[in-house]
């Protein structure tokens, strides 16, 4: 759904514009807001990334990390770019809040926002949203947003395509999850087309473990995961001196959570990391067990369906403890 469609035409000359994308970045937000960067940049704007943390050492690799600036490294030259900007793009967020730091730097902006997601609940801040919530990826809808709503396919090139191939690969599991239509596979195809190096993308994502992660996520197999049958619920919970035996840092734990709903008679998986500030979980389904409720209504967070996260200021055990007793509630779902 595109909203605000006559602010479309503030393109037409270079604007400032700065793109952001939520706390922590994942491989959809940190593909699709450098992929809009490039597109942007080719159109002629004057354009900044600007990040509310660091980013997973798994993307450490993507092209234009180097011209990504994080916020509470450069505070001053960040607020400068924010009071000066045209357009503020909002990617792959569509509460404020999840930009943790940024958000009253967002919110007191005075240029336009324009938001592009796929999360449910969107909330209502932004001069021009496109948003879709059963899109695979917010880099889909970079894609789209692009090829349909500018008409600019052609400007897709090997940079954009990369950026966006792998914001789509990640949010879809490798092309794995219910979300993975037929459209998802033409627009990669485009993206192939454009010169994306799928094989390349998957080597510098899946195969660049350190051997530190990999004995970690040894160690968390061993000795962090809890399986409760009669919920067909399986569970890590990742205390602070788990964390810090193996300096874990982030990015460590993605794709954890998976493992546990890889267990034959699993249908919902929980991941519960003792991070510094607070207690940060994620929660994996399959079917109709809906994760995105679970974390809303008990975890201060949401998501999609299948795959949604929420944090607690409480201490892990307690957390654990109160994700274990919220069960009997879903067992139409998971019994
Ligand atoms: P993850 O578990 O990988 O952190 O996130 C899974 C999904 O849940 C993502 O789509 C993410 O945007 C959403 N999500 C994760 N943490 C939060 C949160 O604290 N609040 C909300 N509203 N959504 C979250
Ligand atoms: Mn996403």
């Amino acid at each position: 759904m595109l909203k605000g469609e006559e602010n479309l035409q503030l393109l037409a000359k270079p604007k400032k514009i700065i793109v952001t994308t939520h706390h922590k970045p994942d491989g959809d937000a940190l593909g699709s807001s450098l992929g809009l960067y490039y597109w942007l940049k080719k159109k002629g704007h004057e354009v900044q990334v600007v990040l509310s943390s660091d980013f997973p050492d798994f993307l450490d690799w993507m092209p234009g990390r180097d011209s990504l600036i994080i916020y509470p490294e450069q505070p001053t030259q960040a607020q400068q770019l924010f009071d000066e900007a045209d357009i503020i793009f909002c990617l792959d967020y569509s509460a404020l809040s999840r930009t943790n730091l940024l958000e009253s730097v967002i919110r007191e902006a005075p240029g336009q926002k324009w938001m592009i997601d796929h999360h449910l609940d969107p909330e209502d801040f932004a001069s021009l949203s496109y948003w879709d919530s059963n899109a695979a990826a917010t880099a889909q809808l970079i894609y789209s947003f692009i090829a349909d709503v500018c008409q600019d396919k052609e400007a897709v090139d090997e940079l954009i395509a990369t950026c966006l191939y792998t914001g789509i690969m990640t949010d879809t599991g490798s092309f794995r999850f219910r979300s993975t239509t037929a459209a998802v596979h033409r627009i990669i195809a485009n993206l192939l087309d454009a010169g994306a190096k799928n094989w390349e993308i998957h080597e510098h994502i899946y195969n660049s473990s350190t051997e530190n992660r990999l004995r970690f996520l040894g160690y968390c197999l061993m000795n962090c995961l809890e399986v409760i049958p009669e919920y067909h619920t399986a569970i890590f919970s990742l205390s602070k001196e788990d964390l810090a035996k193996f300096k874990v840092s982030t990015g460590d734990t993605e794709g954890l959570v998976n493992y546990a709903l890889s267990i034959k008679g699993i249908r919902l998986a929980g991941l519960f990391v003792d991070r510094t500030e607070l207690i940060k979980l994620s929660l994996r389904s399959i079917g109709d067990i809906p994760c995105n409720e679970i974390c809303k209504t008990h975890f201060n967070g949401g998501g999609h369906l299948n795959a949604a996260g929420g944090n607690s200021n409480e201490d892990l055990a307690t957390v654990v403890n109160r994700f274990k007793s919220i069960l009997p509630d879903y067992k139409q779902y998971l019994t």
